[in-house]
């Protein structure tokens, strides 16, 4: 069984020849600068046509494709737009798997096909039940409850947990809501969230310090009193999130991936502590672990949805 994985994000595709589960190769491009979505199948065609060409396989049985944006995975199809490209959600992506290689197209979210990733190659393998979020320029999020990865009537199900409201008078976010967790504690957010604390003209990024989460957790652990408070502020937002989705989907574990985890030290003790310290859960009832497969989760997972599929 032969899967051609691909996992979009917003500035970079991976892709993966996955075979039996085993990623026997891969490849990560930027993604082409053009005006349509069809403008780029083209791109795509030609990276996986050499993948193949290159490989043992010439011949592949499906395709899967993971996409940072809501997916309908009955009928494939995006049902909001994937980064500025209006066109990807018209464009019938079965029929040209069908036509360039005979393959099944397999399409999932992007936080679900790196939950299945961590599930059946990484830190959730040995769980049925597990929460994955993914914290970075925004907050992703999916949910395997009773080993079935949670979809809904929209296909929304675990998938927003960076949209939750953790504030109702908070900022407005990027999604048009008031008090996301994005927009309290996220990659994107955070120029603005700095600008906003008390302190900030004086601080660090005041006078060119770049504003990212590296930054601020190196600056926090220097002592710095202004990164210690936004540090402090975004594990909070972080850790109330999580909890929400734990009280949500009752998962045995959760697993935190995405760009913060370079500070994994300091993340996952604290929000470890929050889960023990909660009310409703047993003391360790809930595990929380760093991501294994921060880079190829999506890939892997899309592998294993492609070959399950089938
Ligand atoms: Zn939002």
């Amino acid at each position: 069984m032969t899967v051609i994985a691909l996992d979009f994000g917003g500035t970079r595709i991976k892709f993966g020849l996955v075979e039996h589960g085993q990623l026997l190769s891969a490849d990560t491009i930027t993604v082409p600068s053009s005006d349509s979505f069809a403008a780029l199948l083209p791109i795509i065609e030609q990276h996986i046509n050499h993948m193949l060409k290159v490989s043992v396989t010439p011949a592949i049985d499906s395709i899967g494709m993971a996409f940072p944006t809501i997916v309908d995975s009955d009928r494939m199809r995006l049902l909001y737009k994937y980064v500025k490209y209006n066109d990807a959600n018209d464009i019938d992506l079965s029929a040209w798997a069908q036509k360039n290689w005979g393959a099944a197209l397999v399409m999932e979210n992007d936080a679900r096909a790196a939950l299945v990733g961590e599930w059946q190659h990484g830190a959730g393998k040995g769980t049925d039940n597990l929460v994955m979020v993914t914290i970075g320029t925004g907050v992703g999020s999916a949910a395997l409850v009773n080993g079935r990865l949670l979809k809904g009537s929209h296909y929304l199900a675990g998938n927003l947990g960076g949209h939750q409201n953790i504030r109702f008078d908070g900022v407005r976010c990027n999604c048009g809501n008031m008090g996301c967790l994005e927009s309290e504690a996220s990659s994107w957010a955070l120029p603005d969230i700095l600008k906003r604390m008390t302190g900030y003209l004086k601080s660090p990024f005041a006078k060119g310090e770049k504003p990212d989460y590296e930054a601020v957790f190196r600056l926090a652990a220097a002592g710095n009193a202004f990164a210690i408070k936004v540090r402090d502020h975004s594990l909070e937002v972080w850790a109330a999130g999580i909890l929400n989705l734990v009280y949500a989907y009752d998962p045995e574990r959760v697993v935190i991936g995405g760009g913060v985890m370079h500070s994994a030290d300091v993340i996952l003790p604290f929000i470890q502590s929050k889960i023990d310290q909660a009310a409703w859960l047993p003391k360790g009832a809930v595990e929380v672990r760093a991501a294994i497969e921060p880079d190829w989760a999506g890939v892997l997972g899309m592998g294993y949805l492609g070959m399950v599929s089938k």
